[in-house]
């Protein structure tokens, strides 16, 4: 989806300095390319695979039936696929209405690591699974565990998480799946592309009409600013559907685990790790379009606790999200109508 965002912009840019028609209808193209038939979006060709890896596609294609049967999707057909463009992560492009349906591309580190038999029998990865299993489900309450460890300690589990980040048992790629179809389910996609439309439609109505090349890239910047705002709330809503099918969240819950002890010596220094969970807890995350791994875990724990309070309060921002848009759709096309009366008036 990030790919396709900034070829999307590269094309925006290059056509607006050029003034190509065809440069600045590719991005119009490339979206309803990734909406409609995403398994023709020029994104990778996917890799041919060994006879064994075959096999392990097959045993994936199966949780995917499975967690469409959980999630309500079981007409959509869905195309699975190894990505080499991503390692430790996944994608989803496409909507449940695509026509071809949706696309998932699992990263090759998970893929290669998935049932290998010997990396389970590896003393390591043993400890790590007992590290992991023995640090708390709580963001914070996880962070000062850390901090109450002798340094020697806490270096080896960091040394662990890193090295074994991307391995992940059958209940955890089960929980990424879902997440990823949870993307499918709520046609984020799709919505994102509508949300791209609205927010420009505002942010043109209160800039002027000639703007220079800064004007242009600080457009751009707002745009992005709130699109990863929109961006976030569509992570939510896919970790929403894994606590919904609620066999799918402790999966999910682990792997964001595993993320946030290999981030927590990454980025800027704190005195403790708690400070440094606290922080991560507190932010906006504003400029990623992903929430970072401890609010993730925390929401997680909360829409555990209280279902359906969450559920409520989601609808509320996607609601609000709509309006502000809906409003300035409506201010747009009030001020072009305006805009053409005046024309007519006077010519
Ligand atoms: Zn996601």
């Amino acid at each position: 989806m990030e790919i396709s965002t900034y070829l999307t912009l590269g094309f925006i840019a290059v056509g607006m300095v050029t003034d190509n028609p065809v440069l600045l209808a590719i991005p119009t193209a490339l979206r309803a390319i990734a909406n409609v038939a995403p398994s023709y979006f020029p994104l990778e060709s996917p890799p041919s695979l060994l006879e064994k890896d075959v096999k392990k596609l097959t045993i994936l294609e199966g949780y995917v039936d499975e967690i469409k049967r959980d999630l309500g999707l079981e007409n959509m057909s869905v195309n699975l696929y190894v990505s080499h463009m991503v390692g430790e992560n996944a994608f989803c492009l496409g909507n449940s209405s695509s026509l071809t349906g949706p696309v998932v591309g699992i990263g090759h580190t998970y893929f290669e690591n998935f049932n290998s038999r010997e990396l389970k029998r590896s003393s390591d990865y043993q400890r790590w699974q007992l590290i992991l299993n023995s640090l708390s489900d709580e963001p914070l309450t996880l962070a000062k565990q850390l901090d109450n460890l002798p340094k020697g300690v806490r270096r080896d589990i960091f040394n662990l998480a890193r090295k074994f980040k991307g391995v992940l048992t059958e209940k955890e790629l089960k929980g990424v799946l879902a997440h990823e179809l949870g993307h499918a389910k709520n046609n984020h996609l799709l919505k994102s592309g509508g949300y791209l439309g609205l927010i420009f439609a505002l942010l043109t109505r209160i800039v002027p009409n000639h703007i220079n090349l800064v004007g242009f890239l600080l457009l751009v910047k707002g745009m992005w600013t709130v699109m990863d705002g929109v961006s976030q709330h569509h992570e939510w809503e896919a970790d929403l559907e894994c606590q919904n099918a609620s066999r799918y969240a402790e999966g999910l819950h682990l792997v964001t685990k595993k993320w946030l002890i290999s981030s927590l010596v990454k980025g800027k220094a704190f005195s403790t790790y708690e400070g440094k969970v606290e922080e991560m807890l507190g932010s906006w995350d504003i400029g990623s379009s992903h929430p970072n791994h401890a609010r993730r875990m925390r929401n997680a724990l909360n829409m555990a606790a209280n279902p359906k309070q969450t559920e409520r309060s989601m609808s509320y921002t996607a609601k609000a999200l709509s309006l502000i848009g809906g409003a300035s759709l409506i201010s747009k096309g009030a001020l072009d109508a305006h805009n053409i009366a005046r024309h007519f008036n006077y010519v």
